[in-house]
């Protein structure tokens, strides 16, 4: 199995990150990277630098002007008096509350702050001069994973950092710029007709439902902690289930917080029996290793050895598989758990 990861994702260092009421630290930093490269070096897997696709597996995604905002709002933002070292948005627009929120066009404002507050949806998205190149080479990680796996690989790992699955087509949110596990998923579709995500990442992964909610070809089967009182907050209820076509190719099963690893891994499995019963044909998996119990956004009381099981039962599937990299911000949970899933993975997968 082939590990991807490009020096280009650390160039992504913001410095404020707003979560109850404080500006801190982000928690979603370089380090988590350097950590998953030493942990999973150490399994023998070394990184790969992708190769530059350019924009096309991007726009198969997301609005190109969306694209082309992240290209160049540091710059303009940056230019404003007084402005602050990062691109933060202090304006939102009302949005509708439906379920799929899918792309929402154009914003009719030209300034700056007013397309901030379309495109960036939280304080989780502060922007640097070098957030763009990141995120263009996470993306970029995880075309070149998925290519690898639609070209024959069994296996790959897109080490993706900035994460992506709270991205939308056209808006940033929770730390995430780009869309990479659909990314992964689109590349995919161009050799297999019927494709999975599989997301068991702590929070739900509100960008992929939407991108994928009305589309019967894509399967997007996730598990996470209650949203009612949790981040997204207002997207993984169990009764999202997609719509129009993708009626039937949506699955959340949330978690009460305080769910421990029989709970975690009977979750995962009700999604691999999902994934079977769909028919896919390729699966992407959305890896975050913030269930954990150690990570400092956690409500669950997960331990290490569920990656582990989780890692057996995915892999039972038997499927091309392309694993993309999402949350985990306990250093040492992450050290812990992205290794033993890993190895797991690999020893159980045909
Ligand atoms: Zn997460």
């Amino acid at each position: 199995m082939k590990l991807f990861f490009s020096p280009d994702q650390l160039r992504h260092r913001p410095t404020q990150y707003g979560v109850h009421g404080r500006l801190v630290r982000p928690l979603e930093n370089p380090d988590r990277a350097q950590t998953l490269t030493d942990t999973l070096g150490r399994l023998g897997l070394a990184a790969h630098e992708p190769a530059d696709h350019g924009l096309a597996p991007i726009l198969a995604v997301h609005a190109d002007h969306y694209v082309e905002f992240l290209r160049t709002a540091f710059a303009e933002f940056t230019a404003l008096p007084n402005a602050g070292p990062e691109v933060l948005p202090n304006v939102h627009p009302y949005a509708a509350g439906v379920a799929g929120l899918g792309a929402r066009g154009r914003p009719r404002t030209t300034g700056i702050l007013g397309r901030t507050g379309w495109y960036i949806g939280d304080l989780s998205c502060a922007m640097t001069e070098g957030t763009y190149a990141a995120a263009y080479a996470s993306a970029q990680t995880a075309a070149s994973a998925a290519l690898d796996v639609a070209g024959g690989a069994r296996a790959s790992f897109a080490l993706c950092r900035p994460p992506g699955h709270h991205a939308y087509v056209d808006r940033a949110s929770g730390f995430c710029f780009f869309n990479n596990a659909a990314i992964a998923a689109q590349v995919l579709r161009s050799r297999f007709a019927r494709v999975a995500i599989l997301d068991f990442d702590t929070h739900h992964g509100d960008g992929t439902q939407a991108i994928f909610y009305a589309r019967p070809d894509v399967l997007v089967a996730s598990t996470h902690t209650d949203p009612s009182a949790y981040y997204p907050h207002y997207f993984g209820y169990a009764e999202e289930r997609g719509e129009a076509e993708g009626d039937g190719f949506n699955l959340n099963v949330p978690l009460a917080f305080g769910s421990d690893d029989t709970a975690f891994t009977s979750a995962v499995g009700t999604l691999v029996d999902a994934v079977a019963a769909f028919g896919a044909e390729a699966l992407v998996v959305s890896a975050g290793w913030d269930a954990h119990h150690a990570d400092p956004l956690s409500k669950l009381a997960v331990t290490t050895p569920a990656y582990g099981a989780i890692a057996e039962r995915i892999a039972g599937l038997g499927l091309p598989t392309v694993i993309v990299q999402e949350g985990g911000y306990s250093l040492e949970a992450v050290a812990e758990a992205a290794p033993l899933f890993t190895q797991r993975f690999v020893a159980g997968h045909r």
